[in-house]
This record gives structure tokens, C-alpha cells and sequence, in this order.
């Protein structure tokens, strides 16, 4: 679900993760692999205040590995671990419980110094809409159980999910806000699907999508629409436009009069990208 952001719901969001905070050691802090810095809530630091903190890219089944490899070093240089994961099929989630220990086993060390039996970290999933906040909660609970509730205003009961006996999960997710302003950051997001292509026209979504497949994965793009020339310069609308057509064309996105019909065609674009039919694709590199 897609919310728009009021200045009075950030703080409401805002609010109700401070909430949170209260009650846990360490956060997980869910983005979107393919564009892990637009996915990120530009205020997450001064929100976070400091808590111990796990970075996880999820939906690296449709990143591209060698970028994804770029931003776990990235987020390392920042002092913060980063996993990638893919919490749909449960890729590497086993690697989270151990992750999170590592980060609170300072304390458990001091628990066990003083005599007292450790309790399980508690820990709280945050991120931005559509980031996979729920698939990941109902991953680690081997159930379903989270409601994806993203809307800032509805309060539930939390409650506690054991994952192992190692570890409790708040139940709800903490929801964070993309920063919009930066329009580049929009296109990103609409691409990957976190905000509604209600807010972008379709046909400026694939334009950005086409724009940075020519410039970063020709070679994907040509063999999954069976496109022979690709133009030289980017920056001509014109030229990526025509792109557009010859895909359009060849997927018989055709009007009456035989003209290309551009806004199936950048539905076509934009499916066969978030589906990864042109293959693992990074929109963002560190
Ligand atoms: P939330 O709004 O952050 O709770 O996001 P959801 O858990 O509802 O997930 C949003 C969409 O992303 C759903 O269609 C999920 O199936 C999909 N999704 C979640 N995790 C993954 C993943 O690792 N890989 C892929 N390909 N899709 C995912």
C-alpha cells in the first residue's frame, strides 16, 4: 500500500517508532537492494538515535550481485553491517539471528559477567513501504502473521514473535518515509515499485528505466526485447523515446494506423524490470 506523506505523518511515524525504540536493543533496518539509498529514510540516523543496527538489502534476487557487493562495502565503510537477502524465498534470513546477536553480544557478555541469565534480543524491523518489512516478519516467524499495515495513523497491540528462542521481533514494523523531494530518487522508487505510478506518469517511469538500462545493461536490454542498435546519447529524449517504440513494436504494443502505443509499452518496461525479465538490475551504484 502506498501512502502519501504529510508533514504531519512523518511526525506521527516518527513518533510511533521512538515508541518502539523503547522496548528494543537492536534495529533492522529493511531497503530495496537496487536502490538501497533512495529506499532510505533521509532522517534514519537522527531517528535511530544510535541503537545497534543491521543494514539488510532485500530483494537481492532482482539486484545485481556485483553492485549489491559495492553497498554491503559501502555500508561497511559506514561502520554498518549489511546482509542481503531475499526475504520472499527466505535467502540468507537464517543469517540475520546471528547477525543481531553480534551486535548485542556486548551486553549478553555483561549479563553472563554479573551472573544473570540473558534474555533474547529484542529486535524491530523499519523501513520504507513496500521495502518487504512484512514478507521478512512473516519469513522469521515461519507464519503468517504480520498485516501489511502501512498506514501511519493505525496503532495495533505489539506483540512479541519468537524467532528461536534467541531472538523476539516486534510484530509490527516501524514505517519510514523516502525522501521525495529529489527527483531522481522518485523515478528510482517508481521503477522498483515503492511508490504508486499514479504519482509518475508511466511513460516518464520506463523513460528512466530505458535511460539508465541503455547507459548501465545495454547488452540485457537488447537481448530481452531483441533490439539491434541502441542510440549513443542518453540525454536526447528523442533518441530514448525511439528505444521506447522499438520495444513497443516488437511486443506489439501497436494502436490502430500502426503507430506504437507508449504507454503499453512502458507498462510492458516497467513489469518485465520489477519482474527481473531483463535479469538482476541495480538502479543505483555507491
Ligand atoms: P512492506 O510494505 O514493507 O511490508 O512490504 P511487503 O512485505 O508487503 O512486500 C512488498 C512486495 O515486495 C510484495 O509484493 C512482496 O512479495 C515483495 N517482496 C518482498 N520481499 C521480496 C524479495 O526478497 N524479493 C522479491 N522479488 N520480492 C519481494
Amino acid at each position: 500500500m502506498t501512502i502519501q506523506w504529510f508533514p504531519g505523518h512523518m511526525t506521527k511515524a516518527r513518533r510511533q517508532i521512538e515508541d518502539k525504540l523503547k522496548l528494543i536493543d537492536v534495529v533492522i533496518e529493511l531497503l530495496d537492494a537496487r536502490v538501497p539509498l533512495s529506499s532510505r529514510n533521509p532522517m534514519v540516523d537522527e531517528i535511530l538515535k544510535g541503537k545497534p543496527r543491521l543494514v539488510l538489502l532485500n530483494k537481492n534476487d532482482l539486484a545485481d550481485p556485483q553492485v549489491t557487493s559495492q553497498w554491503v562495502k559501502y555500508f561497511a565503510d559506514l561502520g554498518l553491517p549489511a546482509l542481503p537477502i531475499d526475504a520472499a524465498t527466505g535467502t540468507a534470513t537464517k543469517e540475520i539471528l546471528p547477525r543481531v546477536k553480534q551486535l548485542w553480544a556486548h551486553k549478553i557478555e555483561r549479563q553472563l559477567s554479573k551472573g544473570i541469565n540473558p534474555r533474547a534480543v529484542r529486535a524491530l524491523i523499519v523501513g520504507i513501504p513496500n521495502v518487504g518489512k512484512s514478507t521478512l516478519i512473516n519469513q522469521l516467524a515461519g507464519k503468517k502473521i504480520a498485516a501489511t499495515g502501512d498506514k501511519p495513523g493505525v496503532t495495533k497491540g505489539q506483540q512479541w514473535i519468537k524467532v528461536g528462542t534467541e531472538m523476539d521481533l516486534l510484530d509490527t514494523p516501524g514505517i519510514l518515509w523516502p525522501k521525495f523531494e529529489d527527483q531522481m530518487v522518485g523515478q528510482r522508487l517508481a521503477a522498483t515499485g515503492a511508490i504508486k505510478e499514479e504519482l509518475l506518469h508511466l511513460d516518464e517511469i520506463a523513460l528512466f528505466i530505458v535511460r539508465y538500462m541503455v547507459q548501465h545493461y545495454g547488452a540485457a536490454l537488447q537481448e530481452r526485447f531483441g533490439i539491434t542498435e541502441l542510440p549513443e546519447d542518453m540525454d536526447n529524449v528523442h533518441e530514448v523515446v525511439k528505444v521506447m517504440e522499438a520495444i513497443g513494436r516488437k511486443r506489439g504494443a501497436i494502436v490502430s494506423g500502426g503507430k506504437v502505443d507508449l504507454d503499453k509499452a512502458s507498462l510492458i518496461i516497467i513489469r518485465d524490470l520489477r519482474a527481473g525479465k531483463m535479469g538482476r538490475i541495480s538502479l543505483e551504484k555507491p
